[in-house]
């Protein structure tokens, strides 16, 4: 296997198959770990992840360069996701205790508590778009709980993975406590099936947590599905437009429009729209594409030259179906994987732009008639990520988010992960939780003990 610049289409290195005996030796040293891991407490397990949160803000230059180059990510957003990783180590570490001691109950028996024990090795299973933020977002809480992890990385971040595994490694971790193997994601369905994995979490396509979730389902496995999405905006005729207009394009632009929760399908009401589609593409037209390592870019080019023609294609099919391109929608003439800020307008229902996820910074507008119709627009999706509505009338909006199909529902801002707060999707962008005190419950046996 081997990982290819995106900005100039070159080879960077090669990576060999990590081998069934490899892994097997892996794992049979992870699940020793795991049985010694276990038994720290809380304490001790949350001083060694504030090492590790202190490790990676030392050195968030070098990881950050190494997303630059592997994925195209600008240098200063990959250094935000350092910081974010290293703010999460330190969530976890400081509330672990609180999410998980046991938790006394009065019944009958002399006494009755529930427990939280860890499950034993989780597989990991995890995607390029964020390569260490997302890896840190299941390890963490798995591991602080008392499990171990084996890390699936994306086969384009191959180095991302190995400097992740060099970190929990540089701070004294037990051995093989968190490793990465190096597999294809046909060998996936062989690592679930093994004896020693407990269960697995995905973050990745919809088309991938079928396919882990067939074959964690066949083993009675469980699983933590974060799939895709293509989260409505709703912008209503009382919402400042202004505002509205710099959130939807800060969350579709975000990553090069590379992310799960960006902003995807923005849905205004007629009588904002004209002002609204104006502002909103001048301020597209402002965005900055560049290599990722120059200063002031805002997008670099995106993660793969084969995921930038197939968003060229989704782009294309949506205008042969009849939507109409008022901004980008053009490859550039360079060796990157570029793609520009691009818009698409006069978006209906069976185009392509409204039923599938447009992974870049691609952005589909569409008018609505009024609020009744923007939540049906919204929620007529296979999707359930996030969602958000602009609105200057508070009560308004919290009484429409009960109606929006999605695991989280932002009110006049973009939708964004959260430490404290529960990150996740219904319908087909996936089931469980990641993050905050619901999170850190998704790989633990929530065990009841009664003494009479
Ligand atoms: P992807 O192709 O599904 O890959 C994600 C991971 O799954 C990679 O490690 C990949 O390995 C592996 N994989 C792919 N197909 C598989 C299969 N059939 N069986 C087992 N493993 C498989 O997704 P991506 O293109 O990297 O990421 C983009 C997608 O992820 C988008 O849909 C995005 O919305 C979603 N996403 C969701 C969240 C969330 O939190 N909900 C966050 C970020 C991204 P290889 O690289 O070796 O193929």
């Amino acid at each position: 296997m081997h990982t290819i610049d995106p900005s100039t289409g070159k080879k960077i290195k090669s990576y060999a198959q990590t081998s069934r005996t490899k892994v097997d030796d892996i794992l049979k040293n992870a699940q020793k770990s795991f049985l010694m891991w276990r038994s720290f407490s809380f304490k001790d397990r949350g001083f060694m992840f504030k090492q590790v949160g202190g490790f990676l803000r030392t050195h968030e230059d070098r990881y950050a360069s190494l997303m630059a180059l592997e994925m195209g990510k600008p240098l200063s957003q990959g250094k935000g996701e350092i910081e974010k990783c290293a703010q999460l180590c330190d969530f976890y570490a400081d509330y672990t205790d609180e999410f998980l001691s046991d938790h006394e109950i009065k019944t009958d028996a002399v006494k009755s508590y529930v427990t939280y024990d860890p499950l034993g090795i989780i597989l990991a299973v995890m995607p390029w778009n964020f390569p260490f933020w997302q890896v840190f977002r299941c390890a963490v809480p798995a591991m602080m709980a008392g499990n171990a992890v084996i890390l699936k990385h994306a086969s384009n971040v191959c180095g991302c993975a190995i400097e992740i595994e060099n970190i929990f490694k540089e701070i004294g971790f037990p051995r093989q406590l968190f490793s990465n193997v190096i597999v294809p994601s046909e060998k996936v369905k062989d690592l679930i099936e093994h004896p020693l994995i407990a269960a697995v979490s995905l973050t990745g396509s919809t088309q991938a947590g079928k396919s882990i979730a067939t074959h964690a389902g066949g083993v009675l496995k469980k699983c933590v599905l974060e799939l895709g999405g293509s989260d409505p905006y709703i912008v209503l005729e009382d919402a400042d437009i202004d505002h509205a207009v710099s959130k939807c394009v800060a969350s579709r632009m975000i990553n090069a429009g590379q992310s799960c929760i960006s902003a995807k399908r923005f849905i205004i009401v007629d009588s904002a729209f004209k002002e609204f589609e104006e502002k909103f593409v001048s301020q597209m037209q402002l965005q900055r594409m560049g290599l990722p390592t120059y200063e002031g870019i805002d997008l670099g080019p995106l993660a793969r030259h084969d995921l930038r023609d197939s968003l060229q294609a989704q782009v294309q099919k949506s205008i042969n179906q009849g939507a109409r391109l008022i901004l980008g929608g053009k490859i550039p003439d360079d060796r990157g994987a570029f793609y520009p800020p691009t818009v698409l307008t006069n978006v209906k229902s069976g185009m392509v732009a409204y039923t599938q996820e447009l992974f870049g910074p691609v952005a589909s507008l569409l008018k609505v008639k009024d609020e009744k119709e923007a939540i049906k627009v919204a929620n007529d999706t296979v999707f359930g990520l996030g969602s958000a509505i602009f609105t200057g009338d508070l009560a308004r909006a919290e009484r429409l988010s009960h109606e929006l199909e999605a695991g989280a529902c932002f009110v006049n801002d973009l939708v964004r992960s959260d430490q404290r707060l529960p990150f996740g999707g219904i319908k087909q962008s996936g089931y469980g939780r990641e993050l905050s005190r619901d999170g850190i419950k998704e790989f633990v046996n929530i065990k009841t003990v009664y003494i009479k």
